[in-house]
């Protein structure tokens, strides 16, 4: 940690510490815990406070936080007040632990930059686009080399009667980064982004009582694709090739979307894309997916390992195909249901784990299995779940490529799968490849 870095820490534990230390104790201690002792710099700060009889996590509560600029956030903040302006506020409910709640999100912008936010516990004001506040002990995070502001239980919004802070739009415009479409995520803030559009379509819809014009479609580049959301009609046109300036990001259901609101600039350019192949650049690892949450026609190769619970013969609601359990469906009560097959398979491609829904024209395919077999099978034996059983080995270490949205929510990301392939294992290659690990290995 050099010196600069160093800086923010050294003077929140001279303010914490003041009149029980020197600076040029301080400066040992701290020298001591990072570079002898070799631990963390927030392991060295509980340890220094408790040392000079500081209650670290009371400290932590009570002691007052410092202002800063954003530009001068470390990610390391524990606490830490923050005067700027919305620049974009949205309200979402994300589940923690199986409990539902409501958390305000956002981008904050002051003189020097901007940072997203999230407000995690008692959002006490409705954060207005535009206006002014006060964070007051907030912490920050790194994440993707990029610092977020967040404020949990001991945080607190306010709003200063008259103050207001400016962020000037070339500062938008610099942190608006260029990024390829494969690598967006939520949380990345402004974007640039170059593609080719795919697809434009232009909807009448009603917000707050007022009709408005959105036109919204898929765009690509040699990385992948998004869907895009205009709230100003830019011209779009299929096959244009166009470069977005600020634009930003909103997930819905883990699938990251592109906005092109207000401050977003839309010029077109030469295409370089030349023929973008689809497949390849749909095609992504497991991990790829951890990271970003989601994906639209996303393609993984894996293998099964798991036929899961609620595989095989279900039972669906006939109006709105819910799967249901004992006759009773979630919204339309005591119903009789019908027949489906389909598989819940958990397919390992060596970077992690991820969930895939097959619906039943596929699942037969794969199987084998009809759905007349299997209806015939459940009845002669008087029970369904012989069918999943049926199924297992036909599919389990099996190596398949599946294609599709993949979605997530609280049990992580879940794909709705519309095609599936069983991959072609190159065997030569396969053996020359563990040949050659094998051989390395040695
Ligand atoms: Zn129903």
């Amino acid at each position: 940690m050099n010196e600069e870095e160093l800086t923010p820490h050294f003077e929140e534990l001279k303010k914490e510490l003041e009149g029980k230390i020197t600076d040029e104790q301080l400066r040992k201690e701290l020298n001591t815990y990072l570079n002898e002792y070799r631990v963390t710099i927030e392991a060295a700060k509980r340890g220094i406070k408790r040392k000079y009889g500081v209650d670290p996590t009371l400290s932590f509560v009570t002691g007052d936080s410092i202002s800063k600029k954003i530009s001068d956030l470390t990610g390391t903040e524990m606490n830490v007040d923050i005067l700027a302006r919305a620049v974009f506020t949205e309200k979402k409910t994300v589940t923690v632990r199986g409990e539902s709640k409501t958390i305000v999100s956002g981008i904050l912008g002051d003189e020097t930059g901007t940072a997203p936010f999230t407000v995690w516990e008692g959002v006490n004001v409705d954060l207005v686009k535009g206006e002014t506040y006060l964070f007051k002990n907030a912490y920050t995070k790194k994440w993707n080399e990029k610092v977020q502001i967040n404020l949990g239980s001991r945080g607190k919004v306010e709003k200063p009667e008259g103050v207001k802070v400016d962020v000037p739009d070339k500062i938008i415009a610099a942190e608006s980064a260029e990024i390829k479409i494969g690598d967006i995520r939520d949380g990345a803030g402004n974007v640039t982004v170059t593609g080719r559009i795919l697809s434009v379509e232009t909807r009448n819809i009603t917000v707050k009582g007022e009709t408005k014009v959105v036109h919204s479609g898929l765009i690509a580049d040699d990385t992948g694709k998004i869907q895009f959301s205009a709230w100003n009609d830019y011209n779009l046109k299929e096959k244009d090739s166009i470069c977005i300036k600020n634009a930003y990001i909103r997930s819905w259901k883990g699938i990251p979307q592109l906005n092109l609101g207000d401050r977003c600039e839309v010029s077109k350019v030469a295409d370089s894309f030349g023929v973008i192949d689809a497949a390849a650049s749909s095609r992504k690892t497991v991990a790829d997916i951890m990271s970003i949450g989601g994906g639209l026609d996303v393609s993984i190769s894996g293998t099964v390992v798991d036929l899961r619970g609620g595989s095989g013969l279900i039972n669906r609601c006939p109006q709105c195909n819910r799967s249901v359990l004992n006759d009773e469906c979630t919204a339309h009560g005591k119903v009789t249901p019908v027949f489906d097959l389909r598989m819940k398979l958990t397919i390992d491609d060596g970077t992690g784990a991820i969930s895939a829904i097959v619906n039943r024209q596929d699942t037969e395919r794969i199987t084998g299995v009809t759905l007349a077999a299997a209806e015939g099978l459940a009845k002669a034996r008087g029970d369904t779940e012989i069918v999943a059983r049926e199924m297992a080995p036909k599919i389990i270490m099996k190596r398949i490529t599946v294609t599709g949205n993949v979605l997530s929510d609280e049990y992580g990301p879940m794909m709705i799968v519309k095609k599936v392939e069983e991959a072609k294992v190159d065997v030569k290659g396969e053996a020359e490849r563990l040949f050659k690990e094998v051989e390395a290995a040695l």
